[in-house]
């Protein structure tokens, strides 16, 4: 049997310096709590709330996090709270149908002259608001056959020109493997693009290792970086500092965010995002309503409240710094603009 490139073999004994702080990510709600200095009463609703999703953020995220301050943007999106268990109508497990979209094992095909690959099922953060939160990753994931029933599905189809890498985080998998099937899709004459949403380098820059630059600019696929930052906070000097071998590579990097009440629903700091990306060499490019998973309701904003923002924006910043108000409605042939 041929090499698998495809094979989850993430479970390496880590070695990059990425994969410790990855590894040593934290998940007890109560360690989070010591270290950030919140009142220890929040430890057990955070521990009922950690046993549907649980807790998992590494270090470097939690740095960028204020002491002592339970509003701090970037501790919301990762604390477990009590309102998560209570059910809402209306937010439920699957809010994109996903179950009931994939052609193949480990890959989404719903939109034209692109697809999306489940690459990986880890994450290195888990985000309280993610879609995914309930999503079966365990039945995604890719393992020869499914690997190479998808490459043989891409190349049957030349109206494919862009695989996306998506996940969980597909940042995740480990350069070599990613190296590899990058080759196996270069071979593929029509494709075009290899794009990778992921939120991994704003949680641990370290991960833009030089093997990664080596493995994204290594075949003739034009590549393209999706970030997920949704708060100015998030982007440090180290993050800044670290995006730099991309911009030198010139890999386009972009950055989607999701609109979250308490995080980023104010005009001030979405203008902040958009403004603190750019000087890190990103550019904007979704802003997503929250799509209505069970658990997340508490981060809702209205349809109403999102365009009055989204019409500041568009008064306040240049074009190119205004991201597309957008959300994902199951059977759309593309992600709907809300305007
Ligand atoms: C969001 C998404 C894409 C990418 O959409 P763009 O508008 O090109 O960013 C592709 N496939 C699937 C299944 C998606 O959910
Ligand atoms: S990193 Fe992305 S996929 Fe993973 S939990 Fe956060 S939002 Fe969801």
């Amino acid at each position: 049997m041929r090499a698998n490139p495809a094979d989850d073999t993430d479970m390496q004994i880590p070695t990059a310096r990425w994969q410790q702080l990855l590894s040593s990510a934290i998940s007890d709600p109560a360690e989070l709590i010591r270290l950030l200095e919140l009142p220890v009463e929040l430890v057990e609703s955070a521990r009922r709330a950690a046993e549907q999703f649980p807790l998992r953020v590494p270090m470097p995220f939690i740095e960028r996090m204020r002491k002592g301050d339970l509003q701090d943007p970037l501790l919301k999106q990762v604390l477990p709270l009590d309102a998560e268990l209570q059910p809402v109508p209306g937010f439920v497990t699957d809010p994109l149908a996903e179950m009931q979209n994939n052609p193949h094992d480990g890959l989404i095909h719903k939109y034209r002259g692109r697809v999306l690959l489940i690459t990986t099922s880890a994450c290195a953060i888990n985000c309280r608001y993610c879609f995914r939160r309930h999503f079966p990753y365990q039945e995604n994931r890719l393992g020869p056959d499914q690997w190479q029933r998808i490459l043989d599905y891409i190349a049957a189809d030349d109206s494919i020109h862009e695989v996306l890498f998506s996940g969980g985080d597909p940042l995740a998998a480990p350069d070599g493997r990613i190296a590899r099937m990058l080759n196996e899709l270069a071979a593929i004459a029509h494709l075009r693009r290899v794009r990778f949403h992921s939120r991994l380098p704003v949680v641990i820059p370290q991960r833009i290792t030089d093997q990664l630059i080596a493995a994204l600019t290594g075949t003739r696929l034009k590549p393209i970086l999706v970030l997920h930052a949704n708060h100015a906070n998030e982007i440090d000097a180290v993050l800044s500092e670290a995006l730099q071998p991309l911009r030198q590579a010139r890999v386009p990097v972009l950055n989607q965010a999701v609109l979250l009440k308490g995080v980023n629903d104010s005009v001030e700091a979405l203008k902040t995002l958009s403004e603190t990306l750019f000087d890190a060499g990103v550019l904007p490019y979704y802003l997503f309503v929250l799509d209505p998973v069970a658990g997340s309701a508490h981060f809702d904003v209205s349809d109403d409240q999102a365009r009055k923002l989204f019409d500041q924006l568009q008064r306040q910043l240049p074009g190119y710094l205004v991201p597309k108000l957008a959300r994902e409605i199951p059977g759309e042939p593309s992600k709907t603009l809300l305007i």
